[in-house]
């Protein structure tokens, strides 16, 4: 009997295990919910949702910002509703990443480019193994009309050394065209959303925005740069995309995205989807009007401060220290930066004013 009762434990505790395995098998084979990674809260506020590829979980379901053609239609439309307060705000670099990076577009970019679908991936027709073949595709460019109030819509294609300046083309003249917000004596640039060098386009009014020096030389040039080289070194093709983004009714825009992809490595060569600030760092645009005011003009023009009595610091109103400031401390004043130095007082560190 003991012997029995032995063995029949030896056999309760291997189906317990037997059945532990099975469970644990079980689990990593079941479809347990993907918990998708938080997404990029600057494409959200970018609207980009709308035509992010990658948007299904797991088991092929579309997330709810994804509905029906997955947006692919929208994303063209100037969003006159963007609050400027959901754009990213300048931080000191040249842009920031879009969907971390990842440059995605809409199919009918990829479309006209002469590929087709391979599963998650692109390829040119006919071509086995997703491969891209470049002599099946077909360089391109499209620029998207004026919206009713003069501005840029955005611009993409498929460039390669077929778009680019032919030798011996020249630039051309582009100062007839007053891209909206566009103010005299501002120091504006007329920016090209596609660069003569990528294009060959010259003064082509829905190609050309009002654009900081900085926007035009500091955040675009370097990337343009980038797929021009590519170009020149491969002889491959680069599927772009650029887009100004203005805040509500606003005349200048706030920044561009730019996305490129190099597509007969598929993005080795060249791949980003960035968004480059139409700043210039130190001065204040009025982004409905075009008009700029430098930090030396800002210095003259009587404000509204917050002076902490006790430590003879000044601040913008909005600064963190002035919420941290007891009130018997605190003095609001109308006055100029120049002014409040001249009396001694110190601009806070942090807000800078
Ligand atoms: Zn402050």
């Amino acid at each position: 009997m003991g012997t029995n009762s032995n063995s029949g434990r030896k056999r309760l505790i291997s189906a317990i295990i037997l059945v532990l395995l099975m469970t644990a098998v079980l689990f990593a084979v079941s479809d347990v919910p993907f918990i998708k990674s938080a997404r990029d809260s600057l494409m959200q506020k970018l609207g980009y949702e709308a035509i992010d590829q990658g948007n299904s979980d797991e088991n092929g379901n579309e997330n709810s910002v994804s509905e029906n053609d997955g947006g692919k239609t929208a994303e063209w439309d100037i969003a006159s509703d963007i609050d400027p307060s959901s754009l990213p705000e300048y931080n000191g670099q040249h842009y920031v990443k879009v969907s971390n990076g990842i440059p995605v577009f809409p199919d009918e970019v990829y479309e006209r480019a002469g590929l087709v679908k391979d599963g998650d991936d692109w390829k040119t027709k006919g071509n086995l193994l997703g491969t891209v073949d470049s002599n099946k595709l077909t360089p391109y460019e499209y620029y998207g009309s004026l919206d009713n109030l003069g501005r840029c819509t955005g611009a993409y294609g498929l460039l390669g050394e077929e778009t680019m300046p032919q030798n011996g083309q020249e630039r051309g003249d582009i100062s007839s065209v007053h891209p909206s917000g566009w103010a005299k004596a501002q120091n504006w640039e007329r920016c090209h959303l596609i660069a003569w060098a990528l294009s060959a386009e010259n003064a082509n009014p829905s190609n050309l925005i009002t654009g900081t020096h900085y926007l035009n030389y500091d955040g675009m040039r370097p990337l343009e740069e980038e797929v021009e080289h590519y170009i020149w070194n491969t002889g491959n093709h680069v599927l772009y995309y650029v887009r100004p983004w203005f805040a509500g009714d606003e005349l200048v825009a706030r920044g561009v995205q730019m996305t490129a992809w190099s597509v007969e490595d598929k993005g080795e060569g060249v791949s980003f989807n960035v968004y480059c600030f139409n700043v210039t760092p130190g001065a204040e645009i009025d982004y409905k009007t075009g008009i700029v005011t430098t930090a030396e003009q800002a210095a003259q023009d009587a404000r509204t401060y917050v002076i902490n009595t006790r430590s003879g610091v000044f601040h913008y109103p909005s600064c963190d220290g002035v919420k941290e400031m007891s009130e018997h401390n605190k003095k609001t004043v109308t006055a100029t930066r120049t002014e409040l130095t001249s009396q001694g007082y110190t601009p806070c560190g942090a807000c800078e004013p």
